[in-house]
């Protein structure tokens, strides 16, 4: 018999669960509480890594055609240039190099695969509660539908309510302060470029700036204060502001990935700050393993090696981002000396860019 398998959210995590069950002869149900698509470009940019999982399906394809490439890497620090490398100049092409394109668009081109497969989000459909046991999942839906499922994912974010509903732990630590973004339109930006700046401020705390192209002539820029465009220290030409927002960081990790018949992935699993870009990425891989668990019944090894793979990234993403913020002067002298180093040897160059190709 057919396995009945429901994925709750169709964030990027839920998507590529669909996708990647639909793909491998498993059709499953995707609901999500949204009424539709969403028109947020939170995450932006998409490593070789996860183009790899979304190969098979076509997605990578579409991705490439539509998303920036993001070959050269910039790191400025108080108006001195740290670090300036083009991986394109690099002999052994082709090089892995980052794509940029805002999230909205990536789970659109996700959407349309997953159509291709048949499967359609039921949109305008939470779910508020999920048991399990060993042998099938029970999920109250909010207009009082209860069905009964051989699996579920629990793709809805991080706060999710999978979780929650399981009393799955999520510890972790909520960090002090407001990050900020904006979507500008901009000229004379290199299409190719993603800048980061790295402050002194006022208060003695560092500060943190990324500019990431997500179209021709438009760029996202987040940073580590509540004001992006009122503190930047790009000399950027912007014409147009699209958008600008403020948001706030957790790093949390849930305990178990895996209770009973529920697996969960992306950021019902782990969150952690944009510095490094990995959040959306992490969500793609854990999802993909998902799908790969479920299909050929290797659910037991799930949690355990997605747990594991997580707590890595949190820690690199947590180092990184501590280091870019510190203010001791010791860190900040390595940090040079790192970028020092980067930028006189090819081979560090390459061995960065193999880095970036894979979570
Ligand atoms: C400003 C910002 C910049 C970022 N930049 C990057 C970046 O450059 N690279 C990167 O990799 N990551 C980045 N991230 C992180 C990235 O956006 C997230 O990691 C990613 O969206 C997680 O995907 P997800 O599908 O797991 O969760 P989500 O995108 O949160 O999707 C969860 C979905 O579940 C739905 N849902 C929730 N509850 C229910 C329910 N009860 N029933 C049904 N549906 C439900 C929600 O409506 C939502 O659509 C950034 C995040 C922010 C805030």
């Amino acid at each position: 018999m057919a396995l009945k398998v429901l994925i709750i959210g169709a964030g990027p995590t839920g998507l590529t669960a669909a996708i990647e069950l639909a793909r491998q002869g498993v059709i499953p149900e995707i609901v999500e509480k949204r009424e539709e698509a969403s028109a947020l470009s939170r995450a932006v940019g998409i490593m070789p890594a996860s183009l790899e999982k979304l190969r098979p399906s076509g997605v990578a394809a579409d991705i490439e055609n539509e998303a920036m490439t993001l070959t050269r890497v910039q790191v400025h620090r108080s108006e001195r240039v740290l670090l300036n490398v083009d991986f394109r100049s690099l002999p052994h092409q082709p090089v892995p190099h980052m794509w940029g394109l805002p999230q909205n668009r990536t789970e659109a081109l996700m959407e349309a695969a997953l159509n291709r497969y048949g499967v359609s989000v039921r949109y305008g459909c939470a779910v508020k509660n999920v048991e399990t046991d060993t042998g099938q999942a029970t999920v109250c839906f909010d207009d009082g539908e209860v069905r009964a499922y051989d699996w579920v994912i629990g793709a809805d974010g991080r706060h999710s309510v999978v979780r929650e509903t399981l009393g799955i732990n999520y510890p972790g630590i909520d960090l002090d302060g407001e990050w900020s973004i904006a979507d500008v339109d901009v000229a004379g930006y290199d299409a190719n470029l993603t800048s980061l700046w790295i402050q002194d401020r006022i208060d003695h705390r560092g500060s943190f700036y990324m500019i990431l192209p997500i179209e021709p002539e438009r760029v996202r820029i987040v940073s580590s204060t509540p004001d992006v465009l009122g503190t930047l220290p790009a000399p950027l030409d912007i014409r147009h502001v699209r958008r600008t927002g403020t948001f706030r960081i957790s790093v949390r990790q849930a305990e178990v990935y895996k209770k009973g018949r529920v697996l969960l992935a992306g950021d019902a699993a782990h969150c952690h700050s944009p510095v490094g870009g990995r959040g959306m990425n992490l969500g793609i891989d854990d999802a993909a393993a998902a799908a790969k668990a479920i299909v050929s019944g290797t659910t037991e090894s799930y949690s355990a090696s997605r747990h594991e793979l997580g707590k890595k990234i949190l820690r690199e993403t947590e180092r990184a981002r501590k280091m870019i913020m510190s203010t001791n002067v010791i860190t900040r002298g390595l940090t040079r000396l790192a970028m020092f180093t980067v930028q006189r040897s090819q081979q560090l160059q390459k061995a960065a860019s193999r880095r970036l190709a894979s979570l």
